[in-house]
C-alpha cells in the first residue's frame, strides 16, 4: 500500500545523518532534536503548542485527561474510524457514543452529533478519516451551542488545508478544536521509522497540563500533579520527522497527482464511486477508497493479489459491530452509511513513490475485474 523502502533513498543522505549525530551525542531521550521538531510542527501547523508523545493513541488518550470527564461521560465519535478513537474514550471509563457517517466523503455527520447529544455529553471527537477533514465548521458551532469539548482525530489528515465556509479563514486540519491530535506511525503521511504522535492547542493552561500528563503527571521532577502517563517522542524519530516535516507539502501534492490520476481513471465507471473531496477542505489522501457498487469485493481484491497488486479494507468492522465494543444500544442497521461503506469500500496502493506506470497497471487491472 505504501512504499517507505523507496521515499527513504530519496533522503537517505540526510536521515542518517541526522540519525548518527544523535547517536553520537547519545542524548536518545529529550534531546534538543525533539524541542526544535517540536518548534518546527508548531509553525508548520500555525499552532502554538505541539506536545510530542509515544503514538497518536497516547496523542487521544491525553487530550481526554486534559479535559477533566468524569466515569460515564459521553463522548461522541464516528463509528467508520480505526479502533484508537473509540478505544481511549472506553479506557478512561468514558462512554463513547457512536454516530453516523456522510455517504460521500465517509466523515462524521453534523446532524447525527446534534441528534446524539444528551446532558452526558462532554466532547465530540471527528476524525478526519482518510486525509480530508470532517465538517469542522458545524462541528464547532455544534460545541459551542451545547458547551462541547471538541478533540480533533488528524491522524490521517496532517498536512490538510480547510477553510473557514464562512470567514474564508484557511487554516491547517487540527488546530480548530480544543485540542489536536496526530500519530506519525510508519505509514502516516508525516511519518517515523517507528512510533510517535503528537497533541495540539492554542490553549496555555491546556498546553501545560498535556504536557504534564504525559511526563507522569509532572512538571518539577518527583513532584507530581495528575495521575499521568509515559509518553515520549525519542531524539532519534524527531530528528528524522523534522527531515520528513519538510518534505510533508511535496509529499501531500504527490498523493494528490495520484488521487487524480486515479479519479480520472474511475469517473465515468457506473459501479465504481471515486472518493469526493468537501469543498471547505483539501485532501492529502492517507487513504484512496473507492466504494464499490455490486462488485465483489473479496474476488476483485484477490484478482489484484495475483497481479503482485495490494489493496485493504478500511474498516472491514464499524466500531458498534465490534466484539470488544458490542453494547445494547447499538445493533446491525443502526449506522446504515457506516454498514454500506464497511461491506463496500476499498483501498487502493497511494503514497509518495506511484509512478504513471504502476497506476495504469492498477488501474488496468481493477477494470479488468469490473468490467
Ligand atoms: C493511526 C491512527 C490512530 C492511532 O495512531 P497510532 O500512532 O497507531 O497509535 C488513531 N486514529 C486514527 C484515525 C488513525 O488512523
Amino acid at each position: 500500500m505504501v512504499d517507505l523502502v523507496s521515499q527513504y533513498k530519496k533522503i537517505k543522505i540526510e536521515v542518517d545523518a541526522a540519525v548518527i549525530e544523535v547517536m553520537e551525542t547519545a542524548a536518545f531521550i529529550n534531546g534538543k532534536v525533539v524541542r526544535h521538531f517540536q518548534r518546527c510542527l508548531e509553525k508548520y501547523l500555525g499552532i502554538k503548542h505541539v506536545i510530542l508523545c509515544g503514538n497518536g493513541t497516547d496523542a487521544l488518550q491525553l487530550a481526554l485527561m486534559a479535559l477533566d470527564l468524569q466515569a460515564g461521560d459521553e463522548v461522541i465519535t464516528t463509528s467508520f474510524t480505526f479502533i484508537a478513537t473509540a478505544e481511549v474514550i472506553a479506557l478512561l471509563k468514558l462512554r463513547p457514543v457512536l454516530v453516523d457517517v456522510l455517504p460521500d466523503t465517509y466523515n462524521i455527520d453534523p446532524k447525527a452529533i446534534e441528534k446524539a447529544i444528551t446532558s452526558k455529553t462532554k466532547a465530540i471527537i471527528p476524525v478526519h478519516l482518510f486525509g480530508q477533514t470532517a465538517d469542522i465548521h458545524s462541528i464547532l458551532k455544534i460545541a459551542k451551542k451545547y458547551h462541547l469539548f471538541v478533540v480533533e482525530d488528524n491522524a490521517q489528515a496532517i498536512g490538510a488545508d480547510y477553510t473557514c465556509p464562512e470567514s474564508g479563514n484557511a487554516k491547517k486540519a487540527g488546530t480548530f478544536g480544543d485540542i489536536g491530535c496526530t500519530s506519525f506511525f510508519p505509514s502516516k503521511n508525516l511519518g517515523a521509522y517507528g512510533d510517535g504522535g503528537a497533541v495540539f492547542t492554542n490553549d496555555d493552561v491546556l498546553a501545560a497540563k498535556l504536557k504534564m500528563l504525559a511526563n507522569h503527571g509532572m512538571k518539577v521532577r518527583y513532584y507530581h500533579d495528575y495521575v499521568g502517563i509515559n509518553s515520549r517522542l525519542d531524539s532519534i524519530q524527531a530528528a528524522i520527522l523534522n527531515i520528513k516535516l519538510r518534505y510533508l507539502d511535496e509529499y501531500s501534492a504527490a498523493r494528490q497527482k495520484a488521487a487524480t490520476f486515479y479519479n480520472d481513471a474511475f469517473a465515468h465507471h457506473q459501479k465504481i464511486i471515486s472518493p469526493k473531496t468537501a469543498t471547505f477542505t483539501t485532501h492529502v489522501f492517507h487513504q484512496y477508497t473507492l466504494v464499490l457498487k455490486g462488485i465483489d469485493r473479496e474476488g476483485l481484491m484477490q484478482h489484484l493479489a495475483s497481479k503482485g497488486i495490494a489493496s485493504a479494507v478500511y474498516y472491514p468492522v464499524p466500531l458498534h459491530l465490534q466484539k470488544a465494543y458490542r453494547d445494547k444500544r447499538y445493533k446491525i442497521g443502526d449506522f446504515p452509511v457506516t454498514e454500506m461503506l464497511s461491506a463496500s469500500v476499498v483501498s487502493l496502493p497511494i503514497h509518495t513513490e506511484m509512478t504513471l506506470e504502476m497506476q495504469q497497471e492498477i488501474v488496468q487491472a481493477v477494470l479488468e475485474f469490473v468490467n
